[in-house]
């Protein structure tokens, strides 16, 4: 397929509210899919059970939503109402399960909900640990993996074995190292991979069974190297704080055409939260535990018991050459914004500029998220050397 095939299928996906994918993909396989919200879940636990990962990210500006508002308080993120709207209005009927991983009081409340509203489904909240000693926190999570992966053999009728978790980890594997050679291509060459390509084809990381999902974005890589586009005098920035409730695609187009080459990122953070590869091992569920403690990103999603704060954005920003930030939050999320005090005296420690804006999945004016940007950019390019 060519660039612009690839990334029309990507759209496609993204735009497949109603799941037809997933509904295919059941249909074929005669099996059974698991949904999860934001940010990551062990996807390699459903994959060995033979099941489909699903990731639901909301709706974003492509539902209007009649009864998620009745739900919630005014207050609060945008997210949890689409997904309810998706539910109610039977578009999630093909998951047989939804996992809903700890960030935020938001979410642990959507799982009740799910748990009283949708009876039929299987409903787990999955709860991280917060102590990183092998022994306290590893030991915790080992039973949290344990019995979600029970519980997976049980809904699809399967016995999942240890070959078969190494089967679908070393998959896993794969897809993190096309991701991260996928990401450095952009950070080298970011012509070559507009922010918002990039994104469409994170977003069909959510579906995409994970060898077919590998294919692609080979595929993608080799063709876009040999794409001829123009060169831009952007500047260089990471985006940063939309891990969980995603921007709408508009605004990743405009945070581009405002001037900006967005050569890192967090979105779709949970396709990218492993570091490098899980191990291959006797034992595959201490492996999977062994690399949430000590080999994830260390943003506002995680935990972060030493206190070090901003360090993970400074390394981002070195790594990638950038030379400001647009810390990007959805309105009222806690996790990116109580965070954010912390991230901004470490940029302004190290002297690196940024700005910042709120969003929410549904956004529909840019302009203004446009000038500000742009007027970033603008500011960087006379006056960022000085
Ligand atoms: S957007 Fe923020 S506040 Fe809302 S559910 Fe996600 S993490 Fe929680």
């Amino acid at each position: 397929m060519s660039v612009k095939q690839i990334i029309k299928k990507c759209e496609q996906l993204y735009n497949d509210i109603d799941l037809f994918y997933v509904q295919e993909w059941k249909e074929k396989h005669k099996s059974r899919a698991i949904g999860f919200m934001p940010v990551y879940v062990p996807r390699e636990l459903i994959h060995a059970a033979g099941m489909l990962p699903v990731g639901i990210m909301g709706a974003g500006d492509l539902l209007e939503i009649i009864k998620g508002d009745a739900y919630f308080q005014s207050y609060i993120c945008h997210i949890p109402r689409s997904t309810i709207e998706l539910g109610i209005s039977n578009r999630l009927d093909c998951l047989d399960g939804m996992l809903f991983p700890a960030i935020c009081d938001v979410i642990r409340n959507l799982s009740g909900m799910f748990k009283l509203m949708f009876k039929d489904m299987y409903v787990k909240y999955i709860d991280f640990p917060q102590n990183f000693l092998k022994t306290l926190g590893g030991n915790f999570y080992q039973h949290e993996l344990r019995t979600m992966s029970d519980d997976f053999s049980q809904i699809n009728n399967v016995d999942v074995n240890r070959d078969d978790l190494n089967r679908s980890i070393k998959l896993y594997n794969e897809n993190r190292a096309v991701i991260k050679e996928l990401y450095d291509l952009r950070s080298q060459n970011p012509h070559l991979v507009p922010g918002s390509e990039l994104y469409l084809l994170m977003r069909a990381s959510n579906v995409l069974e994970i060898t077919e999902y590998t294919a692609l974005l080979r595929e993608y890589i080799s063709e876009t190297v040999c794409e001829k586009r123009p060169q831009r005098d952007n500047i260089r920035v990471v985006v940063t704080g939309v891990f969980c409730e995603q921007p709408p695609l508009a605004l990743i187009r405009a945070l581009e055409n405002s001037g900006c080459f967005i050569v890192d990122d967090d979105w779709m953070l949970g396709a990218r939260f492993i570091l490098g590869d899980v191990a291959l091992s006797n034992d595959p569920i201490n492996a999977l535990a062994d690399a949430y403690l000590n080999h994830t990103v260390c943003t506002a999603s995680k935990y972060d018991q030493d206190g070090n704060k901003g360090a993970f954005l400074i390394e981002q920003v070195k790594k990638a050459k950038a030379e400001g930030v647009i810390f990007a939050a959805p309105s009222f999320c806690d996790p990116a914004l109580l965070e954010r005090p912390m991230q901004q005296k470490a940029l302004n420690r190290e002297n690196i500029p940024y700005t910042s804006f709120k969003y929410s999945e549904n956004t529909g004016q840019f302009q203004v998220i446009k000038e500000q940007t742009g007027t970033f950019a603008d500011s960087i390019k006379l006056w960022g050397d000085s």
